[in-house]
């Protein structure tokens, strides 16, 4: 597997499968969630409704992944993944490897050979930024997958400096 970082923005990436840090009510919200359902279109809000109708009545529980159309994003696929909110009395670091486990396997479930990922959980979730590289990076390298090229697209110069010291 070949992991590459990239300063910019996930909407606009050319792979197969861009995974959003979504909220568990899979209905859109802030940063890289509201970025995704603004360029990608109302096609992939109707998919999420319609898993919410279906499979996940309660929402998507925190650490899992489920795959919709990408609507009108170069993508094919979105990987909707909820990350656990930062905690300062409990360690969440398994939900948050979790995320980037389940993605791949969905992603593998798919055929998807690129796969995009944002630094889950460091926006409104509050996660550290050099914390959450180190679960991000050592999580995607140690992971049973067969997708051969994994890009993190960060934001800023600080998430991806964050990034680029562990690579
Ligand atoms: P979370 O709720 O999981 O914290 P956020 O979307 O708030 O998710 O933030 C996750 C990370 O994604 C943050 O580091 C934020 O700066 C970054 N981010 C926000 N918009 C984009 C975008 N369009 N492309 C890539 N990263 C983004």
């Amino acid at each position: 597997m070949e992991i590459t970082l990239v300063l910019g923005d996930i909407t606009e990436q050319e792979v197969d499968a861009v995974v959003n840090a979504a909220n568990s009510s899979l209905m859109g919200g802030g940063g890289v969630d509201g970025a995704i359902h603004r360029r990608g279109g109302p096609e992939i809000l109707d998919e999420c409704r319609r898993l919410r109708a279906s499979r996940y009545g309660k929402g998507l529980p925190t650490g899992q992944a489920v795959a919709t159309t990408a609507g009108r994003l170069p993508a094919r696929w979105v990987i909707h993944t909820v990350g656990p909110v930062h905690s300062r009395s409990q360690d969440r670091s398994e939900l948050l490897a979790s995320c980037y486990r389940e993605s791949l396997r969905v992603a593998d479930s798919l055929g998807a050979r690129s796969v995009a990922f944002p630094a889950i959980s460091t926006g409104i979730y509050g996660w550290p930024m050099d914390d959450a590289a180190r679960i991000a990076l050592e999580t995607v390298r140690q992971a049973e997958t067969s997708v051969p090229d994994v890009r993190f697209v960060l934001f800023d110069d600080r998430a991806y400096a964050a990034f680029a010291s562990l690579l």
